[in-house]
């Protein structure tokens, strides 16, 4: 029956029961927020965003998760680019995840990140994901719901490119602290920032900082920093929009070697400091 405690129209209501109903829960609109695993405690969570594919975004989730392990905090990455996922082969992780009753166990890397991937859970990671956006979105919210993540400071999550089905599931099902913003200098970074930051605006989740990746290359003979990419924009649009520069990475062949041999867990970064200090005032206020 109506519940008249919570119900505005309960008085004129004849309906068996609330589900569905407008006026149900005193006519406020409902919270569409997925259940965290039972054996999950997650402070914070961070969502990694870029306007197109290949400009750095894992590249730059890993290093993140990188420097926050190596300061000691407890990190997992749920890599929601599903049809194009790379962060367990960043990290040399092979074969499937394993799950019990209670849920599906994430893989540890060798800097105890823990990792949860579509490529842990098809048995051929090779073939491809030809899957409709509600498929996909479901399965994010599968990897907050059925994931065990046991306890974490953060959780990262490296978004699909774009603003499609995926990335407005993360936002609506998940508790997002905020989002990093990822462009390279041949971006248009003006339009790709002010999109994704009416996007997490609409859902009211702050962008912590916007991150230029590929921003310059570093002589190996004399040192001077070459912009190969052009000149950086991304001062000029972070000041227009009050957002913060959370970093720029170089081009670093280090980085992509470890990558590409599936050691990103031993890849250091001291491009991200910005990043992590912006992360660090979320902890402040835990
Ligand atoms: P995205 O997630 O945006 O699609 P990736 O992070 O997968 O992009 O990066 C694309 C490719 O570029 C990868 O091979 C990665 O190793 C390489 N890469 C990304 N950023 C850098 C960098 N700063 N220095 C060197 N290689 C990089």
């Amino acid at each position: 029956m109506a519940d008249s405690s919570t119900c505005s129209s309960a008085s004129s209501c004849d309906r068996e029961s609330c589900e569905g109903c407008p006026s149900a829960n005193g006519g406020q609109p409902q919270s569409m927020l997925e259940e965290m695993n039972a054996y999950s405690d997650i402070k914070h969570v961070i969502g990694i965003v870029s306007g197109k594919g290949g400009v750095g975004k894992s590249m730059v989730t890993a290093s993140l998760a990188n420097l926050l392990a190596s300061k000691g905090y407890r990190v997992g990455i749920m890599d929601a680019d599903i049809t194009g996922p790379s962060i367990p082969r960043m990290y040399g992780l092979t074969g499937l995840a394993e799950a019990s009753e209670e849920g599906i166990f994430p893989r540890l890397t060798e800097n105890d990140i823990k990792v949860m991937s579509i490529n842990l859970l098809l048995p051929n990671p090779e073939d491809p994901v030809i899957w409709r956006g509600p498929i996909l979105a479901g399965l994010v919210k599968q990897f907050w719901h059925d994931v065990i993540w046991g306890e974490l400071d953060y959780l990262l999550v490296d978004m699909p490119p774009g603003t499609g089905d995926v990335p407005l599931t993360v936002f609506q099902s998940l508790p997002v602290d905020g989002i990093f913003v990822v462009t390279s200098p041949q971006d248009l970074v003006k339009m790709i920032v002010k999109k994704a930051y009416r996007m997490a605006d609409t859902m009211h989740i702050p962008v912590l900082g916007l991150i230029e990746n590929y921003s310059y290359l570093v002589c190996p003979d004399c040192g001077k920093e070459i912009p190969v990419f052009g000149k950086s924009r991304i001062q000029e649009v972070a000041d227009e929009m009050g957002i913060l520069v959370a970093g720029k990475m170089p081009i670093d062949p280090k980085l992509t070697e470890l990558s590409d041999a599936g050691e990103f867990a031993k890849a250091e970064n001291p491009y991200l400091e910005a990043a992590y200090a912006a992360l660090q005032i979320l902890s402040v206020k835990d």
